[in-house]
């Protein structure tokens, strides 16, 4: 099927309609400062949405994490309440069930900004302020585009089957456990045929797989002494770097390792180590240090064992520890990420470049993102998902950050025609 020639003029006619509002609604959603972490004013923007989405006819879902599941999120008792919204719309019977995925929470600001990041602002076409990549314009884009597309099949009786949620869920900067992880786990969002997070991928690439990931804290004890006596200690900062030299050579190993799948950014395709992200030793000039620790950071392809990948980071600091009886050593996981994809060629990725290319001329890649992604829940719970999204990866929590409107409302054509090809079942 081809987008219909009657469909382009009303689409863009009603995007003209809307577009003072879509616009209102970013710089609304972005002057609320949802900086995560620790996560504030979740409250205040989660009222904000509900109300916008019930005007535009929405049913609308609000879920609540309990409190007493903080813990075992790593929250503490002080933390705000996290709130994930889910709204919906039918439409017919049966049919498909599309699920547009987003996070409304951001980074904190940072340094290196020349205007307020929570004062948005527009020059030369692109919007400026803490989010407007990632996510919160796609939040609002999302919201106009499913009414839309509401407004289209009505207009133009389209005869649409399915459904469209929307889940807008807070934490994602510190790993969604309580977003796109709760709703999976809870079965809030179960069944679904296609999502869709709108991360920042410059519209013309999908995120069809990402890498996972692996953070240790290694922490070496030795014997403190002091300086004029150094016989009488262990050197724990000495042992600290012979073992980080170790895990140097294990980087030269690991860099050889390349992914099938092509990346964006294009240097993403290979397995990578982070050596001494963070470390730490004693305070003071006049001691041999007893205790010393570093991180790592490694993070491993979809076509790596993550279970191997710890095999191969635990062999090297037992071999360490048995050359080394004077001293304990400790591995610490502190984040456990797989590595998750679906095919590059999979029917939901087909489905938006046919949506991108017949609404916007555009060719679509899908590639491999070297982050990690929400989208990880999903295809755990068997759904298959993707990120593709109208802002710039550079963007992403970056001081000054932008988006191009021009992208914004490209991005909402495309997805329109994807919402009515999806909901067509063709
Ligand atoms: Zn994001």
């Amino acid at each position: 099927m081809h987008l219909d020639l009657n469909i382009k003029p009303i689409m863009s006619s009603r995007l003209q309609f809307y577009h003072d509002n879509i616009i209102e609604l970013c710089n609304e959603l972005i002057s609320i400062p949802t900086v995560n972490p620790p996560g504030v004013n979740y409250e205040r923007i989660t009222f904000v949405l509900v109300e916008i989405l019930r005007d535009l006819d929405f049913d609308v879902f609000e879920y609540r994490v309990p409190r007493y599941e903080f813990s075992r999120h790593g929250l503490s008792k002080e933390s705000e309440d996290r709130i994930n919204i889910v709204a919906v719309k039918r439409f017919g019977n049966d049919g498909k069930r599309v699920h547009i995925h987003t996070h409304y929470d951001v980074v904190p600001p940072g340094s290196g900004w020349c205007r307020d990041p929570f004062k948005p602002v527009i020059e030369n076409g692109k919007l400026y302020g803490r989010g407007a990549s990632d996510m919160k314009c796609a939040i609002a884009a999302s919201i106009y585009t499913v009414r839309i597309v509401e407004e289209l099949a009505e207009k133009l009786k389209l005869d649409l089957h399915g459904e469209v949620l929307i889940s807008i869920t807070p934490d994602e900067e510190t790993g969604g456990l309580t977003g796109a992880g709760y709703l999976a786990e809870k079965g809030i969002i179960q069944g679904i045929d296609y999502t869709i997070m709108p991360e920042p991928t410059s519209l013309t690439y999908v995120w069809h797989a990402h890498k996972g990931c692996l953070w240790y804290k290694i922490k070496i004890r030795g014997r403190q002494a002091h300086a004029t006596l150094p016989h009488l200690g262990v050197n724990a900062f000495e042992k600290m770097v012979q073992l980080a030299t170790r895990f140097i050579e294990y980087r030269k190993i690991v860099e050889q390792r390349t992914s099938r799948f092509e990346a964006y950014p294009v240097e993403g395709n290979r397995a990578s180590i982070a050596i001494g992200g963070m470390c730490s030793c004693c305070d003071a000039v006049n001691i041999v240090p007893g205790e010393a620790w570093f991180t790592i950071d490694r993070r491993v392809l979809p076509e790596e064992n993550i279970d191997e990948v710890e095999n191969e980071i635990r062999a090297i600091v037992d071999e360490f520890r048995k050359q080394n009886p004077s001293i304990d050593v400790e591995l610490e996981n502190l984040l456990r990420i797989e590595p998750s994809y679906i095919d590059p060629n999979h029917e939901l990725v087909k489905l938006i470049q046919k949506s991108v290319r017949e609404a916007l001329g555009l060719d679509v890649k899908s590639v491999l993102c070297p982050g990690f992604l929400n989208i990880r829940y999903f295809i755990k719970a068997g759904m298959p998902a993707i990120a593709w999204g109208p802002g710039d990866l550079e963007q992403a929590h970056a001081p000054n950050e932008y988006i191009e409107l021009e992208k914004l409302f490209k991005w909402m054509k495309a997805l329109i025609a994807f919402l009515i090809y999806a909901l067509k079942g063709n």
